[in-house]
């Protein structure tokens, strides 16, 4: 294996199932490579683990190669092979595995939404620690994402630590609590877990289907330190209405569990140097923001008549979560209030697919609606740049990350008061928020009332109070939505983790 750098850092291994910009489909590749940035500037060794998918792009991977090693992992009653790559991305060192078994787990053209996923990185997440334990690497973190990746931590105090593989702490952060793994309970042995042993209410049992076993409620049980991605969300979970069915495992372990609001990775998202851009452009460069929005409409074939009529962007994965009732209104009211609107959004979910498909083809010629229902992240950027307003109307949103960009890029926002939303988006109009972090237009009512109310506040200060507008902006794109105080909290936790081990072993 590659030799581990030399740091007086802390030495912290993320596993976990998407990293951007080589395998993201949302939020998570963000904050995984992100906090792993923030965390290596910061001094520490900081590696990442993910699967070899054949539809990651291998471009953005620098100095790919193939170790001369073959890690076998246990799968199903069988020792299975797995090729390890390594490369750098984004200045970090990362693993990728390639299992040799027959059901081809990462060569599927696609990251997640197989029938087999549970199998798939159920099998990824034993083959990871697999790969740690044969290097003889010793981290001091071990930081898993999801379900994908939840069964990390029992797996570790389970399996691994009774082998002498046991210098890590294990942290798991939850992107979304939405997605939890539930599976038949028979299925938790193919990875070499116990089912009889953790198949209880106080382990992995599902808290409501009491015959399936939970990989999120594992790692909840399993981890010394649990964080979601915003401490509004992380409210909002320990609740009956927000838990998905998980409050009362939050609440009972609440001293470990903490929300952390998500950051954004300032260098991949940086106006002044994004050279997906036509124009780089800063906040005392408005011009070349103008132009960026006139290089998009022309683009996109959107009229250009009215250089000042306002253009409301939204980009998103289109799934229930993210209010897509809202979203289509959003198109409606925007024409209502004379401005012109682009989405860029592809769903998994087939009839929201088809059901925008026609509202795209509806406006298939018009000169104020354009919607692009496909993943693009060059065309992301595009339209943050020229984008006056975002709209983020989610029923619910563990952090979101578009309304962070959005600002970034000069946008501002229009969102509902939930998640990390509500703790990243402050009303212009709210007297009780002190005015110099007042930054976007917020409701709290997650109906078509609350969002026209507040885009008819935000189209009203664009066009009657230009200069308002401008200062808006301005402030916003100054707002520091970095890693450093977040990754800062981070380390900060898993410092106290490893000062409790240490107190711990010497009291025994
Ligand atoms: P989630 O993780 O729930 O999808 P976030 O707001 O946390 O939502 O993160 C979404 C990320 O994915 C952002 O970086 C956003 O720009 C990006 N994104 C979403 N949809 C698309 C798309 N169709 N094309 C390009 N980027 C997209």
């Amino acid at each position: 294996l590659t030799k581990s750098l030399k740091s007086s850092g802390l030495h912290i291994v993320h596993i976990a199932a998407e990293m951007a910009p080589v395998a993201k489909v949302g939020g998570l590749g963000d904050v995984v490579s992100g906090l792993s940035k923030a965390l290596q500037k910061r001094g520490h060794l900081v590696e990442i683990i993910l699967p070899k998918y054949d539809c990651m792009n291998h471009d953005l991977i620098s100095d790919l190669k193939e170790l001369d090693m073959t890690v076998h992992s246990y799968f199903d009653g069988q020792q299975f092979g797995n090729k390890i790559w390594v490369g750098i991305v984004a200045g970090l060192p990362v693993y990728f595995i390639e299992p040799h078994h027959p059901g081809k787990f990462f060569w599927r053209g696609q990251y997640y939404g197989e029938h087999d996923d549970f199998k798939r990185f159920s099998f990824f997440s034993r083959a990871a620690l697999e790969l740690l334990f044969q290097s003889g690497k010793k981290p001091d973190i071990i930081h898993c994402h999801d379900w994908q990746t939840a069964f990390v931590p029992p797996l570790y105090w389970d399996v691994y630590s009774s082998k002498g593989f046991n210098s890590a702490r294990i942290c798991f952060t939850c992107h979304n609590f939405e997605y939890q793994g539930v599976s038949p309970a028979s299925e938790l042995a193919s990875c070499g877990l116990d089912v009889h042993h953790l198949h209880r209410p106080d382990r992995m049992q599902d808290n409501s289907s009491h015959e399936r076993i939970n990989p999120v409620k594992g790692a909840v049980v399993y981890s010394n330190i649990v964080t979601t991605v915003s401490p509004t969300y992380a409210q909002e979970v320990r609740t009956a209405e927000g838990g998905r069915g998980l409050h009362e495992t939050l609440n009972f372990h609440s001293r470990k569990f903490v929300g952390i609001l998500n950051g954004i990775d300032t260098d991949a998202w940086n106006p002044a140097t994004d050279s997906f851009l036509k124009y780089q452009y800063s906040a005392d460069d408005l011009q070349a923001k103008e132009e960026n929005k006139a290089a998009v409409r022309k683009h996109l074939g959107l009229s250009s008549a009215n250089a000042s009529q306002p253009l409301v962007c939204c980009i998103t994965r289109l799934v229930p979560q993210k209010g897509v009732h809202l979203i289509r209104h959003a198109i409606y009211q925007t024409l209502e209030l004379g401005g012109q609107f682009i989405l860029l959004g592809s769903s998994p979910v087939t009839h929201i697919q088809r059901e925008f498909e026609e509202i795209s083809n509806h406006f298939q010629n018009h000169p104020h609606v354009r919607l692009i229902l496909s993943y693009d992240d060059a065309l992301s950027h595009a339209i943050f740049a020229a984008s006056d307003m975002f709209v983020i109307p989610s029923i619910f949103e563990p952090c979101g990350l578009t309304q962070m960009i959005a600002m970034r890029y000069g946008s501002v926002p229009i969102a509902r008061r939930t998640g990390g939303l509500n703790d990243s988006v402050f009303d212009v109009d709210d007297d009780a928020i002190p005015v110099q972090v007042r930054n976007g237009f917020t409701f709290l009512v997650p109906d078509e009332q609350g969002l026209s109310g507040a885009m008819k506040r935000g189209f009203k200060l664009y066009m009657r109070n230009p200069d308002a507008w401008r200062d808006l902006v301005q402030k916003n794109m100054a707002i520091d939505f970095s890693w450093d105080s977040s990754s800062a909290q981070y380390e900060q936790l898993y410092e106290n983790s490893l000062a409790r081990a240490r107190k711990s072993s010497r009291e025994n």
